[in-house]
């Protein structure tokens, strides 16, 4: 018999490309049908046909406190009876831009988006009216939404499928991009000896969308130097890395201060945005202060604010950093204990509350190293794990995440499933 699930899909295939509204959520690379997902409660997910599993997803990363959130739903319950969007300010975008400002070292200004895609999208637009350059740096494996600039060797979303790069981005404007490979200063280098016309070095400065590949030692303060010597600017795209892992994201964590910052995700407390920020004086050229232009009709809704609000302001008491570190390790030790247990190789990479296990027996750093892992090895673990009640992404080039719900028993239970589909597989 079918389940719900595969009901769901069955309909929503003939109305739906792919039958999902984002390609990550279908199961292609794991094979099988997506879960339609009915309801959530902090560290767990419901799907249709009643199966709860402990979720590793997290909406791709912005519920850190977890699923429905009292204070969150309250707050928006609320908010919601005022009205939901005026195309006019609100007094919460104002408060929005305060917490922001006060959190993320770079940022003295900040325009709100609805989307990690329109950020940087709109980052690249003032990079490139800033300096009167053209060209872009962006590394292989990190992905930062899908504008066509940045649509280029783009990691897990478009690995995943197995295409290269999408049809539709013109070639004209993918010439502007130059890729390099992550974690290599020197390659970088050579960009700058060989272009003098590089607008900006876009990167996520740990990167989750090949899966966690932390910076090197070092390697973020060259491309800070690069970047300032030779007259680019320097975004950090901190969409998934915002409060994440720490409240002034990975720039506080490394100390190292970009020019432009992209935000999203958690600062939507689990509803649409995006931001872009960083000193008054770039700021102050985008419109209507300047003449770079970038607007929308929905950026700053009061829904967004206010789950982005509930959800920074728990983000102050700096313990709970402590907190995802703990839990965090807690689970990727047990992970990487039970897979040895059962012989099977797993390099496991984890900054803070974000990790990956690769199925690999080499260190991942970079997209080469990061494509070398076992695809089908991951796609049995994973529905080995969903068989036991844990849901992780359906795709070996993804970060997974912790949330403040996933308490040491819920981090326990994990480990045993990984203990039994280790074994299983
Ligand atoms: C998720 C993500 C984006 C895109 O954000 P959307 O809200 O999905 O458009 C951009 N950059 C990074 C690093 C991301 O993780």
């Amino acid at each position: 018999m079918q389940t719900k699930s595969e009901q769901l899909f069955a309909t929503a295939v003939d109305l739906i490309p792919g039958g999902v509204n984002s390609p990550v959520r279908a199961f292609r690379g794991v094979g099988g049908t997506p879960r339609f997902i009915k309801s959530a409660k902090g560290a767990r997910i419901t799907d249709v046909d009643g199966n709860t599993y402990i979720d590793y997803v997290g909406s791709w990363g912005p519920m850190i406190l977890g699923h429905a959130d009292e204070e969150v739903v309250a707050a928006l319950q609320r908010v919601a009876a005022n009205g939901t969007s005026f195309g006019a300010p609100t007094e919460l975008e104002v408060e929005l831009a305060q917490e922001v400002i006060a959190a993320v070292p770079s940022i003295e200004m900040v325009r709100t988006v609805s989307s990690g895609t329109e950020a940087t999208m709109s980052a690249i637009r003032l990079a490139r009216g800033v300096t009167a350059r053209t060209r872009i740096v962006k590394f292989e494996g990190c992905y930062h939404g899908h504008g066509d600039s940045l649509l280029v060797k783009a990691g897990s979303g478009v690995a995943t499928l197995g295409l290269p790069d999408s049809p539709g981005v013109p070639a004209a404007l993918a010439e502007n991009t130059i890729t390099l490979r992550f974690n290599n200063a020197q390659a970088l280098e050579e960009a700058f000896a060989k272009h003098d016309d590089i607008a900006a070095v876009i990167i996520e400065p740990v990167v989750g969308n090949m899966g966690c590949v932390p910076p090197q030692p070092g390697y973020l303060e060259t491309v800070r130097a690069l970047t300032t010597k030779h007259g680019a600017l320097l975004i950090f795209d901190e969409v998934m890395t915002g409060f994440r892992l720490a409240r002034g994201g990975a720039q506080e964590l490394f100390g190292i201060k970009p020019d432009l910052t992209t935000l999203g995700k958690i600062i939507g407390g689990g509803l649409p945005v995006g931001a872009y920020g960083g000193s008054r004086e770039i700021m102050n050229h985008v419109a209507p202060a300047g003449p770079v232009y970038q607007a929308g009709t929905l950026s700053g809704n009061p829904l967004s604010m206010t789950a982005g609000l509930v959800t920074l302001r728990r983000l102050r008491d700096k313990a709970v950093y402590d907190t995802l570190e703990n839990s965090s390790r807690r689970l990727c030790a047990g992970l990487a204990r039970a897979a040895q247990d059962a012989g099977i190789t797993t390099v496991t990479n984890r900054v803070g509350s974000m990790w990956t296990s690769f199925f690999t027996n080499e260190p991942v750093v970079d997209w080469d190293s990061a494509n070398k892992c076992n695809r089908e090895a991951y796609g049995r673990f994973f529905h080995a794990m969903m068989d036991r009640g844990v849901y992780l992404a359906p795709s070996q080039f993804e970060a997974a995440f912790v949330s403040l719900a996933h308490t040491d028993e819920i981090v326990d239970e994990t480990i045993e499933a990984a203990r039994q589909a280790f074994a299983r597989i």
